[in-house]
């Protein structure tokens, strides 16, 4: 899930391991992996919940 930008929703296929911070080639924006990858599982969880 730390592939996916949290601005547009692309994800992310080259991004590798080790990069902390990426640069989204769909909207070029910054992602942040560890904020972004929280973002991501935050957002699962509000639609799990919200289709219930
Ligand atoms: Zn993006």
């Amino acid at each position: 899930s730390s592939k996916k930008c949290r601005h547009c929703g692309k994800i992310n296929h080259e991004l590798k391991l080790h990069m902390r911070k990426w640069k989204c080639p769909n909207c070029n924006k910054i992602n942040h992996r560890d904020i972004n990858a929280s973002i991501n599982i935050l957002n699962e969880g509000i639609r799990i919940i919200s289709s219930e």
